[in-house]
């Protein structure tokens, strides 16, 4: 793992303004592992992927995570706090071999859901939830059979065969959909929320695109300094000479 400079991140943020949120979280990992292509990272199973973001978190922002959301019984607005050590569900290990399952006397080969196969679905299909869920299970299968050894195609599959898939896939790795425990403080309803490292990271990312972008205009105004200059400052050199600038 590499700290881009200010200037480099800047960059990618600005790429970033016109890209997918899959695509801007592969450009967030490209900055940190340069020594690692975009194809090698869009080949990564989604929760390793996330658990690299959530790293890459670490690095940019430090541990400390505070998130705002909505109950969805009474609409009361909450704030939780977590450190990220605490959203790591495993340190980064998944399979990357095949996986198998055997349901209703069908047997399954198959990996998991990467990068590319969510930014196929994208360009791909204006399709529903399941129309999109079958596209991925397809992309994902590498083979399928009877017990008895007769090749079928996804589509001769039983529901519950893929459903089996899909279970399977959920447990090999469940960075991918990272659920909070939380508890509405005006109505008690608990529930599990799904934290989104991709929308999350991209946001703060942004937040921090602009403070630094608006810090360079104003000591530019005031000292006529260049941006590459005001850029490669230190953020605390950078602050203390923007409260001298008033
Ligand atoms: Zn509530």
């Amino acid at each position: 793992m590499r700290t881009p400079t200010a200037a480099e991140l800047l960059n990618v943020w600005e790429h970033g303004l016109r890209q997918r949120p899959i695509d801007r979280a592969l450009g967030l990992l490209r900055a940190v592992y340069p020594e690692q292509s975009t194809e090698i990272l869009a080949d990564l199973s989604i929760g390793e992927r996330d658990a690299r973001l959530l790293r890459v978190r670490e690095l940019f922002f430090g541990p400390g995570i505070t998130c705002t959301t909505c109950c969805p019984r009474c609409s009361e607005r909450l704030e939780w706090e977590s450190d990220t050590a605490d959203l790591f569900i495993h340190d980064g290990t998944t399979p990357t071999d095949e996986l198998r399952v055997e349901a209703d006397a069908y047997r399954l080969t198959f990996r998991l859901p990467t990068s590319r196969d969510l930014a196929a679905l994208d360009s791909g299909t204006n399709g529903g939830r399941d129309e999109r869920r079958q596209l991925l299970l397809e992309r994902c299968l590498l083979e399928a059979s009877t017990s008895e050894g007769e090749l079928l195609r996804i589509t001769q599959l039983p529901n519950a065969a893929l459903q089996a898939m899909v279970q399977a896939i959920d447990q090999a790795d469940p960075q991918a959909h990272l659920l909070i425990s939380l508890t509405c403080p005006a109505c008690s309803h608990c529930w599990e929320g799904l934290f989104d490292i991709v929308s999350f990271l991209w946001a703060e990312v942004n937040a921090w695109a602009e403070r630094t972008l608006r810090a360079v205009h104003l000591l530019a105004r005031a000292y006529g300094w260049r941006e590459a200059d005001i850029l490669a400052m230190s953020p605390t050199r950078r602050q203390i000479y923007l409260e001298m600038a008033g």
